[in-house]
């Protein structure tokens, strides 16, 4: 039995999750938000939230699992891809730990520990839809790594929908808000921007944004822009699915806790019955935004198979990836 605390800080959430044998034991975080207006997120401040938070949160999550900290065996931590203050703060918090405690540190890709949780609820080999803040990608496993068979050229889906959010003064995040204003709009067209297996956003937002000078409702707006980029987002990842032939569908990254993605997707893997059985995965909300609880679980998966792990006197040759590729990854245990 390892016990393995994981460590969660590449934007706006600060996470700490522990895993005990494949089980999750707890998942304490705490956000980073604004309320009203147009402020966004500026990285030396997510910074400071994340140290003011810090000790708070890992004594939550020992108390939420019921442990003290002698029982943790290993200490894995985010080390990319994100903002590189908010990845320093976490990696910091993760070093002190392994030197205090005297146990081992492993280094994980947030973007793989969105797939791999996965597992958690029954997805072994998914393509899975990250659709989260700063990332959107179309992942799915070949020949010894993760490959992104689709992806956004400029913007994650989740900033683009914030930016949105406060153009229109709702704050930020935005996903939620907009989600609730969409359920009272009416469909109007605006741009589709497929392109092969990846989208476009920053067109669609200025076209949002022109459309909201000249006073469209946001309603009208908010609906549009979900029917429209999602159908984009599912359109490349049914066209992933078919080319890689995977029977198994999963969804991962805060935007997808949004009900009408979750039931598009559904949509499509009922529909496609009539090609090949695919399999729709999604896990709970707490763990499709991030969490330290996926970093933990990821964490064991890697540890085990020696994969990135350092002991407490090699730490300083552990540093943060602030640009690490989904596909940079050397996927040795599976
Ligand atoms: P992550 O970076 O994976 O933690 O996800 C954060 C992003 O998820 C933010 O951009 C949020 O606006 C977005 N988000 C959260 N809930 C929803 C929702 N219900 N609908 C759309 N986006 C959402
Ligand atoms: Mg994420």
């Amino acid at each position: 039995m390892v016990t393995i605390l994981g460590i969660e800080s590449t934007a706006h959430t600060f996470g700490v999750g522990i895993v005990k044998s494949g089980k999750i034991i707890a998942n304490a975080k705490d956000s980073f938000t604004t309320s009203d207006g147009e402020g966004g997120m500026i990285p030396i401040e997510v910074a400071k939230h994340h140290v003011s938070v810090k000790d708070e949160i890992y004594s939550k999550a020992l108390s939420d699992a019921k442990i003290s900290e002698k029982n943790i065996d290993v200490i894995a931590f985010s080390q990319g891809p994100g903002l590189a203050p908010c990845l320093l703060e976490g990696m910091k918090f993760a070093k002190e730990l392994s030197e205090k405690l005297g146990k081992p540190l492993v280094g994980v890709n947030h973007c793989v520990a969105h797939l791999e949780v996965g597992r958690s609820v029954g997805a072994k080999d998914p393509v899975m839809l990250y659709a989260s803040g700063a990332n959107t990608q179309v992942i799915a496993y070949a020949s010894g790594k993760y490959r992104i068979f689709g992806e956004t050229l400029d913007v994650g889906v989740g900033n683009f929908i914030d930016s949105f959010a406060r153009y229109v003064g709702l704050g930020f995040p935005g996903g939620p808000k907009i989600e609730k204003i969409a359920k009272e709009g009416k469909y109007l067209e605006i741009p589709y921007t497929v392109k092969g297996m990846d989208i476009a956003l920053s067109g669609i937002l200025t076209n949002l944004k022109q459309k909201f000078n000249k006073k469209i409702s946001v309603e009208d707006l908010a609906y549009s822009l979900q029917e429209t980029v999602f159908a984009m987002l599912v359109e490349v990842s049914e066209r992933a699915i078919a080319h890689v032939g995977k029977n198994e569908f999963l969804l991962g990254g805060g935007v997808a806790c949004n009900s009408r993605l979750q039931e598009m997707c559904r949509m499509m893997c009922e529909n496609r019955k009539d090609f090949d059985e695919v399999k729709y995965f999604c896990p709970e909300r707490s763990l499709l935004v991030d969490n330290g609880a996926m970093i933990a679980y990821l964490g064991e998966i890697m540890f085990k198979a020696k994969a990135n792990v350092f002991s407490p006197n090699e730490l300083n040759n552990v540093d943060i990836l602030p640009r690490q590729r989904t596909d940079d990854i050397e996927v040795s245990w599976r």
